[in-house]
């Protein structure tokens, strides 16, 4: 803060300039956006400017644009109506002009999936001059938001091709044929991901005792070592991450028993390791910090509720991403979950998809309150095309789509960091939810809060250990 020479008012001067903002030639308030700044022309700012300016070029783009089909003009305006959400900049009107171009004279199959939209991104690049955000890719999270689509993060099969590319030239089809049997059988995208992954990596540390080796000629002994190099240091993968490599490998051997490719399973006789040992709970001093917390009237209410939906209501991080509120009610909060498509062995949901949140302790009725409050004023700011209410809004305004799940996860460590002065993973506060509804008697009221009936029964018989935390992580 200098005091600026021409009208002697004590103001933020900015770096090396020698009048304040006010007094500068050419600055000013914008006249679309408010913002002191330089205005070139009309009285507005360079970005206002341009996105004015930018917008007339596309409105007479659209208007001069002639269509093969109903469909192509339908695709191009949901283009045009993702785009205007952003800053617009110079390169927009190239990227729609090369969009034309194809709309004009191609037929395109109806889109239904996001491989569909991977490949005409591949096919045509429509990238922007910086050689970012593909249009058509654009065009993608608007089906999405239309529910065409289905979330991005739920399509593996980018991650699957990529993952298939990574085998030796020799076992390569073999395990495209396991995929596609996998597949066939409706086990679930992620699942097949998890097993190629899982093979691949038992396949590159065999390559590199001998270059012979390959996935078809590993003996049992081979297996174990592999098993036992993840479980010892560097790695020191834990039991979940074993269970989830022998898990890989069983279905795999067996499934090249049956093709008869092999004589034998070389994982016939390795044990599976099932379930954890203990659970991890929170201690009664940090879940009584959390309750103070969640009670007091200047916590942060959305974290406040995301950690109340998890510690009593038991949902997990992927339940909270893709959740949506019903905004009629501002007393009482609805959520509506996501469904998603059934899978092999995965046949029932373990919980009703409308959940009415309880209107009892008098502070939970408050919470409530105070998230519906903001919600409202955060979704008033939102710039969405089709209605859509995630109970999580993104902090960016540009869409109403769900936000990630990393999101989530950060939201609640950063909950539990300002009430117990340690972060604190969900999966704990999931546990301690468990624990708390069952405290080592009959457990079967879990399969209610969407726990499988197997991992429910553990809740009977599990010790239990209080969750000590590392040492602090910082959060950005
Ligand atoms: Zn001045
Ligand atoms: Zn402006």
């Amino acid at each position: 803060m200098r005091i600026c020479p021409r009208c002697h008012k004590r103001r933020e001067m900015g770096w090396r300039k020698h009048l304040c903002p006010f007094c500068r030639p050419n600055t000013g308030p914008c006249v679309s956006c408010g913002v002191i700044k330089r205005r070139p022309c009309r009285n507005q700012c360079a970005q206002c400017n341009c996105n004015s300016s930018v917008g007339l070029i596309l409105n007479r783009l659209r208007a001069e644009f002639t269509p093969l089909n109903k469909y192509n003009e339908y695709l191009f305006d949901l283009y045009l109506a993702y785009v205007r959400r952003y800053k617009l900049t110079y390169s927009h009107p190239q990227q729609a002009k090369a969009l034309i171009k194809i709309l004009q004279t191609e037929k395109w199959p109806t889109i239904n999936s996001w491989m569909q939209i991977y490949e005409l991104s591949k096919t045509y690049r429509l990238l922007n001059y910086a050689g970012q955000g593909c249009a058509i890719l654009k065009i993608g999270y608007m089906l999405q938001e239309l529910n065409v689509l289905p979330p991005r993060s739920d399509e593996y099969g980018v991650k699957i091709n990529a993952q298939l590319n990574l085998f030796d030239p020799t076992s390569k089809p073999t395990a495209e044929n396991f995929a596609n049997a996998l597949l066939g059988a409706n086990k679930a995208q992620a699942t097949v991901h998890a097993y190629l992954y899982n093979l691949t990596n038992l396949e590159r540390w065999a390559k590199t005792l001998s270059p012979t080796y390959n996935l078809m000629n590993l003996n049992q002994a081979l297996i174990e070592k592999h098993l036992l190099w993840l479980a010892n240091p560097p790695l020191n993968c834990n039991v979940k991450r074993l269970e989830g490599a022998i898990s890989s490998f069983i279905p795999f051997y067996r499934y090249l028993e049956r093709e008869k490719k092999i004589l034998k399973s070389p994982c016939a006789s390795i044990k599976r390791v099932r379930g954890a040992k203990a659970l991890k709970i929170c201690s009664p001093e940090q879940l009584r910090k959390l309750a103070a917390f969640l009670k007091n009237e200047h916590s942060n209410p959305e974290e406040a509720l995301l950690i109340t939906l998890v510690l009593i209501m038991g949902l997990t991080i992927g339940d909270l991403s893709h959740a949506q509120l019903s905004p009629e009610n501002s007393e009482r909060i609805t959520i509506v979950l996501r469904r998603k498509p059934c899978t092999y062995g995965r046949h029932y949901y373990n919980r009703p998809q409308i959940l009415h949140l309880p209107t009892h302790p008098p502070w939970f009725v408050k919470l409530q309150r105070r998230f519906y409050c903001n919600w409202r004023v955060h979704y008033s700011k939102v710039k969405w095309t089709y209605p859509r209410y995630p109970l999580i809004l993104s902090q960016s305004f540009h869409s109403n789509r769900p936000i990630s799940v990393e999101q989530i996860r950060l939201k609640i460590a950063r909950g539990t960091l300002a009430a117990t002065g340690a972060t604190i993973p969900t999966p704990i506060l999931r546990q301690t939810c468990g624990h708390l509804h069952t405290k080592k008697q009959d457990a079967s009221t879990l399969t209610h809060l969407g726990w499988s009936p197997l991992v429910a029964s553990f809740y009977t018989w599990l010790p239990r250990n209080y969750y000590v935390p590392k040492k602090i992580k910082k959060l950005n």
